[in-house]
């Protein structure tokens, strides 16, 4: 029998995809992934519909991308995505917490766009935000969307390395949960986390190899080992490091449609490290499929 392709991070039109959750999931199935997590960034409004749209054989971890932020290991702080898997999504905390990170996240939306607006560049908040949903977590996706729209630029990528960059006076900080909080929340909620693209350095600032150490002694399950912003190195770096640590290593494609030229399923995580991570979880009735 074939090994089982697990793909662990992707994103929906319920945070900042371009695929709804019905057609991510037909997409999953075309590519061959026998197990698919829906990740979308602080909500798990996606959980319903993808359930709903799984073929039969096929599995769905549900799942979210957390907002947090971490010590950097060098003095400073920094911000750093935590995957959750397999925990109850209205356990009280989550829920206050995500929507908290929701507004805020509409509120700094609005302020970028603004301040683009006040540049003279044809950005409108309310046209962006109207189109969003009245409780989407808006991302700068949507803002590069919008300058693509607006014919500023071509793609998405290019908006992000213009725009966007960071030093261009478009960058608004979010106020996100301290990693350690979220990582408990999670735990209390009977899931599991994982440390997204821990060393992306090209994203921005990234943890020391002492930091993923703490967070391992707090209660992180996982660390994502093979991401498309992961060069060879990196990659050998983190999965020796997890190997030290005991924690289990992911493979994901943190797919975003088109907003983003990776194919889902281009990364995957080995069957041993996705039992490993099932293992531990506690809520185990959340368990979409079979
Ligand atoms: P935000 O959540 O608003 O801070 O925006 C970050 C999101 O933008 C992340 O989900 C990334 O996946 C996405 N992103 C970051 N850099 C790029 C890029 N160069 N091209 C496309 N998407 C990007
Ligand atoms: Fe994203
Ligand atoms: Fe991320
Ligand atoms: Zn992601």
């Amino acid at each position: 029998m074939d090994v089982v392709r697990i793909d662990l991070h992707t994103h929906s039109t319920v945070s900042d995809g371009t695929d709804d959750p019905t057609e991510l999931v037909a997409v999953a199935a075309a590519a061959g992934l026998g197990v698919v997590a829906l990740t979308d960034h602080d909500t798990t409004a996606g959980w319903r519909p993808a359930a709903e749209a799984l073929p039969p054989g096929m599995r769905l971890v549900p799942g979210a991308e957390l907002s947090c932020v971490s010590d950097d290991g060098r003095g400073g702080r920094v911000s750093v995505h935590l995957l959750a898997y397999l925990f109850d999504p209205d356990a009280p905390a989550i829920v206050a917490e995500q929507r908290r990170l929701r507004e805020q996240r509409r509120s700094r939306l609005r302020a970028i766009a603004d301040r683009m607006a006040a540049d003279g560049l044809p950005v409108d908040a309310d046209e962006i935000l109207g189109s969003l949903g009245p409780d989407a977590p808006a991302g700068r996706p949507h803002l590069a969307q919008a300058l693509v729209r607006a014919g500023l630029c071509d793609t998405v990528d290019e908006a992000f390395a213009s725009y966007l960059a960071t030093g261009r006076g478009y960058s608004v900080p979010r106020r996100d949960t301290p990693v350690e909080h979220a990582i408990d929340m999670i735990a209390e909620a009977g899931g599991v986390t994982v440390l997204a693209h821990p060393f992306a350095f090209q994203r921005g600032p990234t943890v020391t190899a002492e930091v993923v150490e703490t967070l391992a002694r707090r209660g992180l399950t996982g660390v994502e080992v093979d991401h498309p912003n992961h060069d060879a190195r990196t990659r050998d770096e983190l999965r020796a490091l997890a190997k030290d640590l005991g924690l289990v290593r992911t493979g994901s494609s943190d797919y975003h449609g088109t907003n983003k030229s990776i194919r889902i399923g281009q990364e995957v995580t080995p069957p041993e490290e996705f039992d490993a991570l099932v293992a531990q979880a506690t809520g185990t009735d959340v368990v979409v499929g079979g």
